[in-house]
């Protein structure tokens, strides 16, 4: 037997793009972030105290390719990138679908997700302005340990405050990010006002994204060499996250692949946008994908897109952000705690919004007892355990593939495999050992 030639789709460094598309080029009345003071659009100056100016200006532009500097393409290759685009031959088979369905591989980072093609991008700049040191927030320990590996590679110093019931539940999420030379926190901490806050108020609470958000945003406004580096929701992320896309368009084009879905899972919305927003954007100028739908899949226990609202609202908990018009649950939403760290969020990128609003893209949401099946079911037939974050999109790639099989029709399904599971295999033990519990907000 021969190996298929779509098995596994390589591209080669030099087809690395050397440039991001931004979909804000080709949205015309997409709504500014405001001034919760004024009432009125932010000014860059508003994002002085947390961002150096490089990224405010990536923040706001609506020109439609930003060039990626040559030292940031040179550095991709650390994250293994291209990705290969693979088929999931033995899923297919298992589940007697004529659909085919392939999947790019972000799995294949040394970092185990994709957090780090803009991790790259946000230091090489930072360090460009003179900043030493840089602060973040994280959930599942994804994006802290992105941001960590990549502080290397550009001598910066890097504190990370991480979602308290992810540290307890993940230990060695701060071995890794003190590995590489970070600082991490448990958050709320004692080492802002903000955090002594909320341990004053709540002091057994679990945290939640939002409040990290508030931490890290405190401690950058303190100092100009500080900066704080946001891992999703804002435009200059979407912006970086485009590589995914423009890889795997390449790779459609070498293995002849007209997808009719594409689908990857939202938490901040930057996997679903660096997958999606490249063929959105050839879609909108009637190019390619005439017929194909976009996907973004959700948790039940955070659903902002299915059940939020579109309205302006804070960023973080604490209301140091500007206001972001963007679908969801409110910035005082604490989701309950799944193991899908990297999926609770309250809001919504504004880009991935928008073209939500405007029906460009659909939106499902699962519950976790359905999307660990989903991941036993791809490492028992592909060999690889995927993120609890990206179970979701494979349970939406596997739900579409069944609905293919259901009215016989020979369906192309995409999905972006955002990160491996390794380091998050406590939710695997409790789907198989019968104690994972529903995380559904209604039940
Ligand atoms: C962070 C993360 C997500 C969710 O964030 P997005 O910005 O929505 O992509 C999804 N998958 C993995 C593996 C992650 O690390």
């Amino acid at each position: 037997m021969t190996i298929p030639k779509d098995a596994r789709i390589n591209l080669s460094p030099e087809d690395i793009p050397k440039r991001w598309y931004n979909l804000a080029s080709d949205i015309p009345d997409l709504k500014p972030p405001l001034n919760p003071g004024t009432g009125q659009p932010a000014k860059p100056e508003d994002f002085e105290a947390i961002f150096c100016k490089e990224i405010i200006r990536q923040e706001g532009t609506t020109e439609r390719y930003v060039d990626i500097p040559e030292e940031v393409r040179d550095n991709l290759i650390y994250l293994n990138r291209p990705a290969p685009l693979q088929r999931a031959y033995r899923l297919e088979k298992y589940l007697k679908t004529p659909a085919k369905i392939y999947f790019k591989r972000e799995d294949m980072s040394p970092l185990g997700s994709h957090k780090g093609n803009t991790a790259l991008a946000q230091a090489y700049y930072n360090a460009e302005a003179g900043v030493h040191t840089l602060t973040t927030e994280t959930g599942a320990g994804q994006w802290g340990t992105a941001l960590a590996m990549v502080s290397n590679l550009y001598d910066l110093d890097t504190t990370v405050f991480m979602v308290r019931g992810s540290f307890e539940a993940k230990p060695l999420r701060k071995t890794i990010i003190n590995t590489y030379g970070a600082k991490i926190y448990s958050s709320p901490s004692e080492y802002t006002e903000f955090g002594r806050k909320i341990l004053k108020e709540h002091p057994e609470t679990s945290g939640s994204l939002g409040i990290a958000i508030s931490e890290a945003c405190e401690m950058a406004a303190k100092d100009e060499h500080i900066c704080y580096s946001l891992g999703s929701v804002l435009n200059h992320v979407m912006l970086h996250q485009t590589v995914i896309g423009q890889e795997t368009m390449q790779q459609m084009e070498i293995g002849e692949i007209e997808p009719d879905y594409v689908v990857a899972c939202t938490g901040g919305g930057s996997n679903f946008a660096g997958m999606t927003f490249p063929m959105l954007g050839q879609k909108i100028h009637g190019k390619k994908f005439k017929d194909t739908q976009f996907v973004a899949v959700e948790p039940k226990a955070a659903p902002s897109l299915t059940e939020g609202e579109f309205k302006y609202d804070f960023g973080d908990t604490a209301g140091f952000t500007p206001l972001l018009m963007m679908y969801t649950l409110g910035s005082n939403f604490i989701p309950s705690a799944i193991h899908a760290g990297g999926l609770r969020y309250h809001g919504m990128s504004p880009l991935v919004s928008a073209a939500y609003d405007t029906g460009m893209i659909s939106a499902r949401s699962y519950d976790q007892t359905q999307t660990f099946e989903a991941g036993l079911l791809m490492a028992r037939t592909e060999g690889i355990i995927p993120a609890p974050e990206s179970c979701h999109a494979l349970k939406g790639a596997i739900d579409l593939a069944l609905d293919a099989k259901a009215k016989n029709e020979e369906k192309t399904i995409v999905f972006c495999l955002s990160g491996h599971g390794l380091l998050d295999l406590y939710g695997y033990e409790q789907y198989m050992d019968g104690t994972l519990q529903s995380s559904d907000i209604h039940s």
